[in-house]
């Protein structure tokens, strides 16, 4: 069946503006009997962050690699920067895509100066010493130009790595993994670093991740592939607030599951009367309620007895589980002063609307 990838109003009016960076159709690719990617289809906005965000297996290297022309698809179309690079022809090669890789371990040239490896992506002529200078202020390495690689430190190493992509001023940039190999201390600001040379830089940008922070605090769209195929796209906000199905929203973080009954934009559940966010559904749904909408002993709204039956402590925040009348347990997200002692009966309700889907 086609899975034809929402897409937030937004992105439709950021894309509709200009010819895309990157375009891709019906994208395709089997592996002997391993379905990699199928029927995979979604846009990057010119000067776009977009993060391709997905399980492990899920296809999103592949996808990666279709892009930058090391793969070839079964199946599909891919333009960049509106110029078609595969269509059931004779693929455009990789150095003729305007796309600047990225690799998960940098593959910079050992035995090259810094300002080597980044010529090395430069183009050829009476400018590159210039553009080589340029682009190595952009990511603030001039001081560092003579040095090594070895010399330099993994977040310092990923700078030349994406300096070196971006000297021939690409279409978009592809990053496979670009934060793993870096320490989570230095990793948050490695990844504010990368997000603004990219934008000073105004190139679009697709990078690969199976981390939902790293994909929401970098991406300004968020393409969701689940079971090998683009799913969703939409801002970080959109997809986790308005998931398009049951499987994305679980995905996406936790979800308390309920059924109810759907109707003029509330659902009826063990937990009340909810408002509904996004599209209209009638009928027997399956409400997902996220962990941090959950209240206990709201002082107005409606709320339900549950009781208190178990409690962690995660230092910013305890995750307290409830247990209501018909056995169903919740996972609610408390701040550390709200009272909650396991055991206890408590009133919980809801503070925000809900998701559903039809069951
Ligand atoms: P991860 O996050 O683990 O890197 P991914 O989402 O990037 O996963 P892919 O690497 O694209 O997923 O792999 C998708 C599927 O295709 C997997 O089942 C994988 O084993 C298979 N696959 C990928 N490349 C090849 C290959 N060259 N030969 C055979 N199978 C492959």
């Amino acid at each position: 069946m086609a899975v034809k990838p929402q897409t937030s109003g937004q992105a439709n009016a950021q894309l509709g503006a200009d010819v895309p960076a990157v375009r891709c159709v019906g994208l395709a690719k089997r592996f002997g009997a391993t379905v990699a990617v199928r029927e995979a289809s979604f846009e990057v906005g010119r000067g776009a962050l977009m993060a391709l965000l997905g399980p492990s297996g899920g296809g999103k290297t592949t996808l990666l690699r279709m892009i930058a022309g090391f793969e070839t698809p079964d199946e599909g179309s891919i333009e960049i920067d509106g110029r078609t690079m595969v269509n059931g022809r004779t693929p455009v090669p990789p150095e003729q895509r305007r796309v600047g890789m990225v690799f998960q371990d940098y593959a910079l040239f050992p035995h090259l100066t810094v300002r080597d490896n980044v010529a090395f992506g430069a183009p050829k002529g009476p400018d590159r010493d210039e553009r080589v200078a340029s682009v190595l202020g952009l990511v603030g390495l001039e001081s560092v130009g003579e040095r090594m690689p070895h010399q330099l430190s993994g977040g310092q190493q990923q700078r030349v790595a994406l300096a070196r992509a971006l000297a021939p001023r690409p279409a978009v940039v592809l990053l496979d993994e670009p934060f793993s190999n870096l320490d989570a201390a230095l990793r948050a600001r490695v990844r504010d670093e990368v997000r603004q040379i990219l934008r000073a830089a105004d190139t679009a940008a697709v990078f690969v991740t199976h981390d939902q922070d790293e994909a929401f605090g970098l991406a300004d769209q968020v393409g969701i592939l689940l079971d090998n195929t683009v799913v969703q796209i939409g801002t970080p906000e959109d997809v986790y607030l308005h998931p398009a199905s049951l499987d994305v929203a679980r995905f996406l973080g936790e979800a308390n599951v309920l059924d109810g009954v759907a109707s003029g934009g509330s659902v009826v559940c063990e937990l009340g009367t909810l408002k509904l966010g996004g599209d209209a559904v009638e009928g027997p749904v399956k409400v997902a309620v996220r962990p941090e909408t959950l209240r206990l002993h709201p002082e107005d709204g409606p709320s339900v007895t549950a009781e208190v039956v178990g409690r962690e402590f995660h230092g910013i925040y305890k995750l307290v589980t409830l247990r209501l009348p018909s056995g169903t347990t919740l996972s609610a997200v408390m701040g550390l002063h709200v009272p909650a002692t396991v055991g206890e009966s408590v009133q919980v309700g809801v503070n925000s609307f809900v998701s559903a889907f039809p069951a």
